[in-house]
C-alpha cells in the first residue's frame, strides 16, 4: 500500500489517449488532480469527462509538447488550475513507421522533437515550480524499442526513446538539488489507439511473442508511473523499469515456443 497520492497535482502529456489516458485514470482514481495536455481538443475533453464521471478531478490544456511556449503555458495553466505541479508524467509521443530509405531528414527531426526534445522542455518548464516547492517528481515514458530492441521502420523512434534515457541520467543529477526525482517507464507493446493503427496482424503476432501472452494494458504503465511518483519511491532516481510481460526475454523463436 503506497502513501496517498490524493490531492497531488499531476500533468500527463499525451493524457488524452492510450498510455497517457491510462496514467491519468490511475492517478485520478487515487485522488490526484490531473491536467491532460495534448493537441486535440475532442479526445482531451472526452478523457476529462471519463475521469470526472468516475468521480475524479481533471482538466485539459491544449499543448504541443515540441513547442517551448506551448509547454510553458501548459505548466502555467496547471499552476493556475491546481495551485502547483507535484508530478510531471512526460508521456506524449509518436511512432510513425518508415524505413530509412523513405525517411526524410525532416521526418527524423519531427520524431526527435515530439519524443525527445519534449522531455527536456517539459522538465525545464517545471524546474521553477519544483524549486519553489522544494520537491517534485518526473516520470518519462520511454520504450523497449531503442534502448533494448530494434524494429524496422523505427530507427528515429528508437533513437528518441534511447535519448530519453540518456537525458534521464544527467537530469536526475541536476534535479536532485530541487529534491526532485526523475525515472522512466519502458513499455513493451501496450494496447492503445496508436498501436491499434498498426493492424490486427501486428497485434496478434506481438501477443504471441510475449511470455505472458497478452499485450499490456494502459493501467500496467499507469501503476508503474504511480510507484515512481509515490513517497515510497523517493530514494529512486535516474532509473528505468521495463513493463513488457517478459517480451524482451526470449532469445529466439524456439525459446518462446518452449513455454
Ligand atoms: P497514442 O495512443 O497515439 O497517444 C499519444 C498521445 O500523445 C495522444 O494523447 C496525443 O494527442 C499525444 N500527442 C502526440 N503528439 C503530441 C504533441 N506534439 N504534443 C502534445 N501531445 C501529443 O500513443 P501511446 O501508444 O499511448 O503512446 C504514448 C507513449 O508511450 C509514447 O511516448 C510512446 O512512445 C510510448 N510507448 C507506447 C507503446 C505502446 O505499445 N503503445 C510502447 C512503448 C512506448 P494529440 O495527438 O491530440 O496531441
Amino acid at each position: 500500500m503506497l502513501t496517498s497520492i490524493a490531492g497531488k497535482s499531476v500533468i500527463v502529456t499525451g493524457g488524452s489517449k492510450g498510455i497517457g489516458k491510462g496514467i491519468a485514470k490511475v492517478f485520478a482514481a487515487k485522488g490526484a488532480k490531473v491536467m491532460i495536455a495534448a493537441r486535440g481538443e475532442e479526445a482531451a475533453k472526452l478523457a476529462v469527462a471519463e475521469i470526472e464521471a468516475a468521480g475524479g478531478t481533471a482538466a485539459y490544456h491544449l499543448t504541443d509538447v515540441a513547442d517551448w511556449t506551448s509547454v510553458q503555458e501548459m505548466v502555467a495553466a496547471t499552476v493556475g488550475a491546481f495551485g502547483g505541479v507535484d508530478i510531471l508524467c512526460a508521456n506524449a509521443g509518436i511512432f510513425p513507421q518508415m524505413k530509412m530509405v523513405d525517411m526524410s531528414p525532416d521526418d527524423w527531426d519531427h520524431v526527435m522533437s515530439v519524443n525527445l526534445k519534449s522531455s527536456f522542455l517539459c522538465v525545464k518548464a517545471c524546474i521553477p515550480i519544483f524549486e519553489a516547492a522544494g520537491k517534485g517528481r518526473v516520470v518519462l515514458t520511454s520504450s523497449i524499442t531503442g534502448p533494448v530492441t530494434g524494429f524496422p521502420g523505427w530507427s528515429h523512434y528508437g533513437a528518441s526513446k534511447s535519448g530519453q534515457l540518456g537525458f534521464l541520467k544527467t537530469a536526475a543529477m541536476e534535479l536532485s538539488r530541487y529534491n526532485t526525482t526523475i525515472n522512466a517507464v519502458m513499455p513493451g507493446n501496450i494496447f492503445t489507439e496508436g498501436l491499434q493503427d498498426l493492424g490486427e496482424d501486428y497485434l496478434k503476432t506481438m501477443a504471441a511473442s510475449i511470455p505472458l501472452k497478452r499485450l499490456g494494458a494502459v493501467e500496467d504503465i499507469g501503476n508503474a508511473a504511480l510507484f515512481f511518483a509515490s513517497d515510497e519511491a523517493g530514494y529512486i532516481t535516474g532509473q528505468q523499469i521495463v513493463v513488457d510481460g517478459g517480451q524482451i526475454l526470449p532469445e529466439s523463436l524456439e525459446a518462446i515456443e518452449e513455454i
